[in-house]
């Protein structure tokens, strides 16, 4: 793998202006199909002649300016608005040009061919924020949560990649890392002095800074660990015979939340019965249904997705009526689920038994779909096994990614704090930890992580 710096760590020395030279790219930046508008983009250094071609001049900088779009020989393709952002203050930090056109694919496709006539390539997935990010419009973090926000599948999660958008959790990523130098100087100036001319109540100082950063640190992980819960949700296995209430107790469950099924970039989900949102944390509810018998070959791969699905979900649900036993196929389903995973026991239907509604000790449930009697503990239950704990408002989107990072930082700190008697050993442990948080915003980055990040974009993000 290589593990390279990318050209933005590498390029810190250069000028601006010889990090944007490059070649101009374009694409739709609007969903395909039929709609009010579309939008093309247009980033790099032939955004303005490709701005003449096709409307006849450049339009005012940042000002709304009514044009025709023309095609090759003046054929007429659209009347619209075209936009232009001159370098640096445009989102990708290069000149940006859009052409607001009738949302119609042959509309937009004949645009996008002319830009290309006119010098454009088309653009990758995410190609326009990664080139914001090398660019230094926004850090690795704050790219990471404009593909969070677009995939957003509930309202809280949307704000919360909204607020790391707007820098809250680089901020924070931030005061760290200055917190980890002024550190790291004083550790490292004190290395050229013999042990024991080091004063004592200057090493309590030191110890008590670095414990004030763990502090911070850990508070800031679990903020993290919750953003998290809010990005991935969790994914829960339904076990049950036909009609003991599954789809029942799922509408009982969305209740007024609109259950949302997403469709998340470079994953299958046709496993996935639905999506519902919890205190807006994704629960993804893979069946288990269409585990029977594979007539043929495109079924068998099915099913194995389906259990593989089923292996890596993070929570089940066995659902019955009465307190029948399992059968046969009950069991199979089971027993394959981790040893580790949470299950509970859903007796469903009380309100024809009579029995209390609830959670009647650990991992057993007894519910009513049709009158909503201890649905509250349900979902009390599922938001527990998703490790969401109710949270006030300030959350920040993170990905797994940030929390790796973030743990690996809190190992090395905690490592320092063992070696306060050993300056040198010292200032190694905060110098990693701090290369661990710089990979977040993304100072330290290898290109393979980039390339893994920007591919899961859209095209025209
Ligand atoms: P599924 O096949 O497991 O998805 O089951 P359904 O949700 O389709 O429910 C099967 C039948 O049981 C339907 O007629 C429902 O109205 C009924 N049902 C579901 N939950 C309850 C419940 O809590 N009480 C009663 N009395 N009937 C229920």
């Amino acid at each position: 793998m290589a593990h390279q710096q990318n050209p933005r760590a590498r390029s810190e020395g250069e000028s601006p202006a010889l990090r944007r030279a490059g070649d101009t790219i374009a694409a739709v930046a609007t969903p395909s199909g039929r709609g009010g508008i579309g939008v093309i983009r247009i980033s790099g250094p032939a955004a303005r002649e490709i701005a003449e071609g096709v409307t006849g001049g450049v339009p005012a900088a940042r000002h709304a300016q009514l044009a025709r779009f023309n095609a090759a020989g003046g054929t007429f393709i659209d009347e619209g608005l075209a936009l232009f952002f001159p370098a640096p203050h445009s989102y990708t930090g290069e000149d940006v040009l859009e052409l607001q056109g009738h949302g119609g694919p042959i509309v937009m496709q004949q645009l996008l061919r002319r830009c290309v006539e006119l010098g454009a390539r088309v653009a990758d997935p995410g190609e326009f924020t990664r080139r914001a990010f090398l660019n230094d419009r926004l850090d690795l973090a704050q790219a990471e949560s404009v593909a969070d926000l677009i995939d957003a599948s509930s309202v809280e999660a949307a704000r919360s990649a909204a607020r790391s958008l707007a820098g809250d959790f680089s901020r924070r990523i931030h005061a760290l890392i200055g917190a980890l130098v002024e550190l790291r100087v004083h550790v490292e100036a004190c290395i050229d002095f013999p042990e024991e001319e080091i004063d004592p109540a200057d090493r309590a100082a030191q110890s008590a800074k670095l414990a004030a950063v763990i502090a911070a640190l850990r508070t800031l992980l679990d903020e993290a660990r919750q953003g998290a819960v809010l990005r991935e949700g969790l994914s829960v296995v339904l076990i049950g015979r036909p009609n003991v209430g599954k789809s029942s107790l799922l509408n009982r469950l969305a209740g007024d939340e609109v259950a949302i099924v997403t469709a998340i970039a470079g994953t299958t989900r046709d496993y996935v019965r639905a999506t519902i949102a919890l205190e807006g944390v994704p629960i993804h509810l893979i069946d288990t249904a269409g585990l029977r018998r594979a007539a043929d070959e495109i079924e068998r791969i099915g099913i194995e997705r389906t259990w593989k699905a089923v292996e890596g979900a993070g929570a089940a649900l066995f659902i019955t009526e009465g307190d029948a036993q399992p059968n046969a196929e009950e069991l199979a389903h089971l027993s394959r689920l981790p040893r580790e995973m949470p299950v509970a026991r859903v007796v469903n239907k009380i309100d024809l038994t009579g029995a209390k509604a609830g959670l009647d000790g650990p991992g057993l449930l007894r519910v009513s779909a049709k009158t909503g009697a201890g649905i509250d503990a349900l979902r009390a239950w599922l938001l527990e096994a998703a490790g969401w704990k109710p949270h006030g408002e300030g959350l920040f989107m993170a990905r797994e990614r940030h929390l790796l990072a973030l743990e690996s930082a809190g190992r090395h700190l905690l490592a320092a704090t063992h070696s306060i008697q050993a300056f040198e050993l010292m200032a190694e442990e905060l110098r990693l930890a701090q290369n661990a948080l710089a990979r977040i915003t993304g100072e330290v980055t290898a290109d393979d992580l980039l390339g893994e990040i920007f591919s899961r974009f859209c095209v025209g993000k």
